[in-house]
């Protein structure tokens, strides 16, 4: 009897050794002792990529690891724990009072069947440029917690963590403002961050994704300036952006040069919007 199967198929994913670990360090030595091994935190990218036929023989579930999908104030900052699921960083009540953008803007991420499967963390490690996940936090100016065999590390995001690091929280400080425009998504999306010092600008980044291999961060040169004012500065800035970006991937999407020109457009559309807001 003729079988079909599908070039991406559940009938394509090879036989493999499940594990489940309940802490960070249990996760960390059966990773280490299994050769091949990847963690899975809701397995959407990971059971994708098996599916079309990627060999996997040691999966490492995460779901179990104690408090890695936790999401708590810590000092100034919100940490959220990288087994936390988009859906739960909508619904956080401490995520709603310490990063309400956060709150407000995280329901844009993909639909609610992968909101309450997909994971912080698996959407950071997944190295999808056109994935929401890092661009925000950079525009956040958030730093990442990981856990290696060899110790705890924080690194910026936007930075990549070893091979067989655990990411395990991200650490975001309280109060940053965040927007977004994704109208140009699958192209370029941007997300803008800005830290306040009363009613004037302290620190303001662009976090671009789509545009490059990987997301990129732009710090604007904006600090001091009253929120107010920002509509008056988008121009300027918005130039500013076209200029500095890094040299942008072009593709059958678009061309270096439209994305070049967009991330300007972008960092424009968004300073307007920040700054009607702080007239408001
Ligand atoms: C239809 C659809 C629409 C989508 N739309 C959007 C969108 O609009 N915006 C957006 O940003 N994303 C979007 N996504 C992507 C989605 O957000 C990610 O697929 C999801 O967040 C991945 O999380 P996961 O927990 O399932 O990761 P997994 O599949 O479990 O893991 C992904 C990768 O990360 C690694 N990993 C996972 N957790 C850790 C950890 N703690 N430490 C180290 N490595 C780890 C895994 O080994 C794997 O390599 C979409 C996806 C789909 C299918």
């Amino acid at each position: 009897m003729t079988r079909l199967v599908g070039l991406r198929s559940h009938a394509q994913i090879a036989p493999f050794r499940l594990h489940q670990p309940t802490t960070v360090a249990e996760a960390l030595a059966l990773q280490a002792a299994h050769p091949g091994a990847a963690f899975m935190a809701g397995g959407i990218d990971l059971i994708g990529r098996m599916k079309w036929g990627e060999v996997i023989p040691d999966v490492v579930h995460l779901g179990s690891v104690a408090g890695l999908a936790d999401i708590a104030q810590d000092g100034a900052s919100l940490r959220i724990g990288a087994g936390a699921t988009h859906a739960s960083i909508v619904e956080s009540r401490t995520v709603a009072a310490l990063l309400p953008d956060l709150a407000a803007l995280w329901p844009l991420v993909a639909n609610p069947r992968i909101r309450f499967a997909g994971t912080l963390g698996g959407n950071l490690m997944a190295g999808q440029a056109g994935y929401d996940g890092m661009p925000a936090l950079l525009a956040l100016g958030a730093t990442l917690e990981g856990a290696t065999v060899a110790g705890p590390l924080r690194i910026a995001a936007g930075t990549l963590l070893p091979p067989g690091a655990l990411l395990t929280a991200a650490l975001i400080p309280a109060g940053t403002w965040l927007l977004a425009d994704r109208s140009l998504k699958p192209a370029i999306i941007a997300w803008l961050g800005l830290a306040l010092a009363g009613d004037r600008v302290a620190a303001a980044r662009l976090g671009l994704g789509a545009a490059h291999a990987t997301a990129v961060g732009l710090d604007l040169p904006l600090a001091g300036t009253p929120v107010s004012a920002l509509g008056a500065a988008a121009a300027e800035i918005g130039a500013w952006v076209a200029g500095a970006v890094p040299e942008p991937l072009g593709d059958s999407i678009a061309s270096a040069p439209y994305r070049r020109r967009m991330a300007g457009v972008l960092a424009r559309r968004l300073l307007i919007r920040a700054g009607a807001r702080g007239e408001g």
